[in-house]
């Protein structure tokens, strides 16, 4: 099975595919997490990228689609995968229908999680993470139970991210509104959409994505 989650920054696609993979042996495919990986590598993708997503900007379709085929490329045909930040535009939908189809692939679900503009800006500005295991925290939400300390791992090494910032976010938004939005009635007329409250607890959310996928 593969499907993309789609929502606005902070509607909390990260989280969900983390617990779809757990759950179901998916694998997440992360546009985001992988420029951020090129950038702090110091690659040629990572450099086209970074003052891009420093400014909430989205990167060149033919960047990030050429990244996408290549993580398909190193997976089995038989290995479902959560398309997390990706696509974003028209040109990336239509791309990723060519590079599943070369791949004897097909979308089978898209869940799109709506979700409360001005409330995100809290979730988002607020949030950090572990850096030495990757659990996410949140000033208001999820601080760890002792100052500094990670829960998971004991390390005291956290991370915010740099496009975290409120003037970023509000970019990172109008993108959303402007680029990314316009493309659900691709999958609309195609049957595959579902939408999926996403203001509820992250169990709530991911009950409903569970019931979204078994239909
Ligand atoms: P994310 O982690 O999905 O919020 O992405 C962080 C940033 O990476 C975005 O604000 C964009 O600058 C860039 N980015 C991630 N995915 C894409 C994509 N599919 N198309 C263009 N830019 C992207």
């Amino acid at each position: 099975m593969d499907i993309i989650l789609l929502g606005p920054p902070g509607a909390g696609k990260g989280t969900q595919a983390a617990l779809l993979e757990d759950k179901y042996g998916m694998v997440q495919l992360s546009t985001g997490d992988m420029l951020r990986a090129a950038v702090k590598a110091g690659t040629e993708v990572g450099l086209k990228a970074k003052a891009l997503m420093e400014a909430g900007e989205l990167v060149p379709d033919e960047v990030v689609s050429g990244i996408i085929g290549e993580k398909l490329d190193d997976l089995g045909p038989e290995q479902g995968v959560i398309f997390d930040g990706y696509p974003r535009t028209a040109a990336q939908a239509v791309s990723l229908d060519e590079i599943l189809a070369a791949r004897g692939r097909k979308l089978d679900h898209v869940i799109e999680l709506v979700v409360d503009e001005d409330a995100l800006v809290e979730r988002i500005t607020g949030r950090f993470t572990c850096g030495n295991c990757g659990e996410g925290y949140h000033d208001t939400f999820k601080k760890p139970a002792k100052d500094n300390v990670c829960d998971v791992c004991g390390a005291s090494d956290f991370k915010r991210r740099p496009d975290d910032n409120e003037e970023t976010v509000r970019t990172r938004m109008s993108e959303y509104r402007a680029k990314t939005q316009p493309i659900l009635p691709i999958y609309e007329e195609r049957g595959i959409v579902t939408k999926v409250d996403g203001m509820g607890s992250m169990d709530e959310v991911s009950k409903a994505i569970a019931a979204a996928l078994a239909t």
